[in-house]
């Protein structure tokens, strides 16, 4: 697993790169926002949010631009974090500093087993068609009428999580609970913001809203 280390503070990014090398990690470290946006593809990032150069929620947005690699963000002690804003950037999850080095390796593993393994597919079914929309359980891939769609690890888990039941109305709890199995974000806005996200490259008219009780995917095509 390759892991791509952005951190500008030598006397962290040292020791945290050589115990993640003893880990087993193929470690990149890069300095510099500039150089993490140019680094080759990684298996996940670590991303420093104070960077000399460019602001590393800049980074976050232009990774995610152009890949769904896992991202978790490391912040310093006292500053702002605002979760919803990270999560609307594609973080999977933040660590604040001084943070554990046990505690991080174990977030790589959660984050990573998370995005890598998703959910087992259902009937080994290949590829899920919701009317024009087609989502691919083995690649992650998902297209709409046959345009590929670029999405978060986390709202493909999402959809993904509710085009198993087609029509299925959704709690909110059972979601949060089975889409975020560590309910590390917390408020249920995150939910909120996953679903806006969500609807916002699928089509609103896909997510139908229950009020009061949850959401279903739906194929705004049929007649059922
Ligand atoms: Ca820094």
């Amino acid at each position: 697993m390759r892991l791509l280390v952005v951190e500008d503070d030598p006397t962290i990014a040292d020791p945290l790169c050589t115990g993640l090398r003893r880990e087993g990690f193929t470690v990149d470290h890069v300095a510099t926002g500039a150089d993490a946006i140019a680094a080759a593809p990684a298996d996940l990032v670590l991303l420093d949010l104070g960077l000399p150069d460019v602001d590393g929620r800049v980074v976050c947005r232009e990774l995610r631009a152009v890949s769904n690699v896992p991202i978790i963000v490391v912040t310093a002690r006292g500053e702002e974090i605002d979760r919803v804003a990270l999560l609307e950037l594609g973080a999977d999850d933040y660590v604040v500093k001084p943070f554990g080095f046990r505690e991080l390796v174990a977030r790589i593993g959660a984050v990573h087993r998370r995005t890598a393994s998703a959910v087992p597919a259902v009937d080994a079914q290949a590829a899920i068609d919701v009317g024009a929309l087609r989502i691919d359980t083995r690649t992650h891939q998902v297209t709409l009428a046959g345009e590929l769609l670029t999405l978060t690890p986390k709202e493909y888990d999402l959809l993904d999580y509710l085009a198993r039941d087609v029509g299925a109305v959704r709690s909110r709890d059972e979601i949060i609970h089975d889409v975020w199995d560590e309910n590390w974000w917390g408020s249920t806005k995150t939910l909120d913001v996953h679903i806006a996200s969500l609807r916002k490259k699928i089509g609103a008219e896909r997510i139908v809203t229950i009020r009061s009780v949850g959401f279903a995917l739906v194929d705004p095509e049929s007649d059922q």
